[in-house]
């Protein structure tokens, strides 16, 4: 059995054996960011996801951190200078991942808002996020066109570009990384691991119980506290433990579709779509991302329908000069997931005017009492906050964080960056591209593993070949699969192709199919459960 299953072995066997300080049930970003800060912090912190970390909303956003231009027109101002505040802050910690980008917006005739109230709002926008990006720019529809071609301007009054930022990997690796600093401050991190419901024992002990998803088998783990970062699962989790909050959860379902890159520019295409809300087309490496879809839906679970797809791709078709429209055959990869979105108790019977106008903001509802705390909502953009804000109440709760002013977020400093340099120079990997992507691989490993690059380059080091790409046309390299085996917690080839890589958004699923490559990662990922593990994904035979 391979080295990565044991890893997750051992946390299992963990479980059980003592009383954890808490126990955080859902691995998305909420979850995640409070189990890095609670576990660096000192407290002994168990976090567990009934699938693989980072499998439901978090995988499944437009990868931007963002103030939240949009809320401005629902006048929500301290939102949009928290969420702008945030955006810095990510901005200013990770300055490899997350990079400002321009959000270039063509407005057309009939828009509710001329192009100069729209640049008077991105001034006031960049003045909220206290002036911390490129300024805002006016457009005229004859500046559109010589700039980007690309946009049909046959109706246009003008336009604006102004900046915010993005994921340049994906959202789900950005969760996994929090995952990982947590395992990193003795954290016992499992997926596959599903809360059936928790009851406290008359010491006031919760007892939690889980059911591996890979085995069936159930037992019981203790903890002081309980936090429920279920994502659109908080209520049901909540009813399971019989918990009764302030506020609870209504959805709202968006899709992407990646499609080949249809810009040159690394800029955000932005528009109205017909229904006035924004639209975006965002870059993602060789691909572009269109979306996204705003629908009320009242179940957890939701899937692309062809209605959605028609949407998006009339809208987009609608404002772009294309050669020829895309289609369903250029579709690679669909994104689909539901919001979040926080109410208080008493509002039910929502109009479909409210809906749309829904704040985006989180709120943690604590139960100080029963020691049970609820993350409702919230957003990539405002991690930080969210793990900060759970430190506090978790000593509220009584749990002492021994390293309190332990920094548990960021990219290592710039001493440590120089150092890598100094390596990856000796190496001769400081200009070192793959064919199929222009990024030189020393910058795209410390994006991706920050320190754990060292030792990537180390083993580069012993064995050359370890910097050689293993799945044609990407640029995964064999010592990253190897890393990826022992330390990535990888149970499906899902979690790796969707996850931890974002190589099943941006690759055909045929040509992943086909890839003899795939099979030798496989190899190196699931040792002998190989051939079941890539059966499961493809279906059909090895
Ligand atoms: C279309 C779309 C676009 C978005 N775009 C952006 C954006 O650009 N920028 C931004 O900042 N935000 C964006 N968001 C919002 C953001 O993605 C979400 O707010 C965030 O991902 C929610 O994270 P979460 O941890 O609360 O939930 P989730 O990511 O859903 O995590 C909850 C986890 O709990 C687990 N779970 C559920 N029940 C159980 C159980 N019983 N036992 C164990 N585990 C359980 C699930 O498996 C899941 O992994 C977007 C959202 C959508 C849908």
């Amino acid at each position: 059995m391979s080295l990565k299953i044991s890893l997750r072995d051992s946390y299992i066997k963990m479980l059980s054996n003592e009383c954890f300080d808490v126990l955080i049930i859902g691995g998305g970003i909420n979850g995640s960011v409070a189990a890095a800060a609670l576990s660096s912090r000192g407290a002994n912190v168990a976090i567990v996801d009934k699938g693989d970390f980072a499998c439901l909303t978090s995988q499944n956003s437009s990868n931007l951190v963002w103030g939240g231009i949009k809320y401005m027109e629902s006048f929500e101002f301290p939102l949009v200078r928290k969420l702008c505040k945030s955006r810095n802050h990510l901005l200013r910690s990770y300055p490899s991942a997350i990079k400002e980008i321009r959000f270039y917006t063509n407005l057309d005739r009939g828009f509710r808002h001329s192009s100069s109230a729209l640049y008077i709002a991105a001034l006031f926008y960049w003045g909220i996020g206290n002036f911390f990006t490129r300024g805002p720019r006016l457009l005229s529809p004859l500046q559109i066109n010589k700039e980007e071609s690309l946009i049909n301007t046959t109706n246009s009054i003008g336009g604006i570009e102004y900046s915010d930022a993005y994921l340049y990997d994906n959202d789900a690796r950005f969760v996994f990384n929090f995952i990982d600093s947590a395992i990193e401050y003795n954290c016992k991190a499992v997926n596959y691991m599903e809360s059936l419901g928790s009851k406290q024992d008359k010491n006031g002990e919760w007892l939690t119980k889980l059911r591996n998803n890979r085995s069936n088998e159930e037992f019981d783990i203790r903890s002081k506290i309980i936090i429920n970062a279920c994502g659109p699962y908080v209520d049901q989790q909540n009813q399971l433990s019989d918990q009764t909050t302030e506020h609870h959860h209504v959805f709202s379902k968006g899709i992407h579709l990646i499609v080949p890159r249809i810009n040159e520019n690394e800029r955000v295409l932005t528009f109205f779509a017909d229904d006035g809300r924004m639209f975006f087309a965002i870059p993602m490496g060789g691909r572009t991302m269109i979306g996204t879809t705003d629908t009320h839906v009242s179940n957890p679970v939701a899937e692309v329908t062809e209605q959605d797809r028609q949407f998006v791709l009339d809208n987009i078709n609608k404002r772009l000069n294309l050669p020829k429209p895309i289609t369903n055959d250029d579709i690679i990869s669909e994104r689909c997931g539901v919001r979040p979105l926080v109410l208080k108790n008493e509002k039910v019977n929502l109009q479909y005017e409210d809906w749309t106008k829904l704040s985006r903001k989180h709120e943690i509802d604590i139960n100080q009492k029963k020691a049970h705390i609820s993350i409702y909502g919230g957003k990539l953009t405002d991690c930080i906050n969210i793990g900060e804000e759970v430190c506090d109440k978790v000593e509220r709760l009584g749990v002492s964080l021994p390293q309190k002013n332990r920094k548990w977020y960021g990219e290592p400093d710039q001493g440590i960056l120089s150092e890598y340099l100094e390596l990856s120079r000796s190496l001769n990997l400081d200009k070192l591209t793959h064919s199929d992507s222009s990024e030189i691989l020393s910058t795209r490993l410390w994006r991706r593993y920050g320190k754990r690059a060292f030792g990537l380059l180390e083993n580069i080091k012993k064995d050359p070949k370890m910097a050689e790409p293993l799945i044609e046309g990407t640029d995964y390299i064999n010592c990253e699969l190897i890393e990826a085996a022992e330390r990535e917690m990888i149970v499906t080839l899902e979690d790796f192709l969707r996850r931890r890589s974002k190589l099943a958004l941006v690759v055909q699923h045929e040509d992943l199919k086909n890839s003899p490559g795939l099979r030798e990662a496989c190899k190196i990922l699931f040792d002998e459960d190989a051939v079941e593990r890539w059966e499961e994904y493809f279906g059909g035979r090895f």
